[in-house]
């Protein structure tokens, strides 16, 4: 019976990971698990929004199913509502295994990649973390419900206006938008601890190294447009640049004059 069902699960994300990919945007073919852990029933500490069951099954079947562990992350997934950062045409597909389109031909990420490479930062309470590519703000907020401080930049005006709205609307007050072109970063807040990017540029921003604090974590795809591309972690140790590769995905282009 618990292997019929550890199947049929199996199955389930295998196809919706077939349905992401052809949604044609950020997408990474991870590899389901059939041993799913059981469900971590914290109570929600924002009131039932109707959503709650849904962003639960999320966190369990696409976020621990394909392996992460890490319980802020977890917990922020749960608690943030996914669901106001998407267009209402979409508020059905909100907690769906692939990227959402929120207009100007951009994205809002799969929940698995946002849960990846939050996980990867390795983000801790008071954290100051530059994101670039606000996109719905989505990212920004769960960065937020983890109490980082966050800073985030989007280079289409409309976007970023926003997500600045959206973000104060559900409580994330804090977060700093801005509208500009990431590539460069965000010089007067620097140095980050923590730097994530959320459109792949076809080569390393030096100004996001430079930005990075000593010990610190960048995040980013790298990799031609509309192209396979790889998701790299770099860690400024001793003002030397370790690299590991976290995989291949697929996002929409750093865009700029860069
Ligand atoms: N993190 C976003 C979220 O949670 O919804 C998803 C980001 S979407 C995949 C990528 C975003 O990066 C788009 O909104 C796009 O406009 C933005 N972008 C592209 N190039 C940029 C640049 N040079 N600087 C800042 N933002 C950029």
């Amino acid at each position: 019976m618990v292997k019929n069902t550890s199947v049929q699960i199996t199955l389930i994300l295998f196809i919706m990971s077939i349905l992401g990919l052809s949604a044609g945007c950020q997408q990474i073919a991870p590899e389901a698990t059939t041993d799913l852990p059981a469900s971590t029933s914290s109570p929600s500490q924002t009131p039932s929004d109707g959503f709650t069951n849904a962003r639960k099954k999320m966190v369990q079947l696409q976020i621990q199913g394909r392996g992460i562990q890490d319980a802020a992350v977890l917990e922020a997934m749960r608690e943030v509502p996914r669901h106001k950062f998407v267009p209402d045409k979409h508020l059905d597909q909100a907690y769906a295994d692939h990227p959402l389109p929120i207009g100007f031909g951009q994205t809002i990420s799969q929940p698995y990649i946002v849960a990846l490479m939050t996980e990867a930062l390795e983000v801790q309470p008071g954290d100051r973390v530059l994101e670039v590519g606000t996109g719905s703000g989505y990212q920004a907020a769960v960065l937020a419900e983890m109490q980082a401080e966050v800073y985030t930049v989007e280079i289409i005006p409309e976007l970023a206006d926003q997500a600045r709205e959206q973000l104060k609307e559900v409580g994330y007050t804090d977060v700093e938008v801005k509208n500009g072109d990431g590539y460069y970063g965000w010089e007067e807040n620097a140095p980050y601890e923590k730097i994530i990017v959320t459109a792949a540029p076809d080569h390393l921003p030096q100004p996001l190294i430079q930005q990075l604090k000593e010990g610190g974590r960048l995040v980013i795809p790298i990799g031609p447009i509309g192209a396979v591309q790889t998701l790299w972690l770099y860690e400024k140790i001793e003002g030397e640049i370790q690299t590991k590769n976290l995989g291949a995905v697929r996002f929409v282009p750093l865009t700029g004059e860069h």
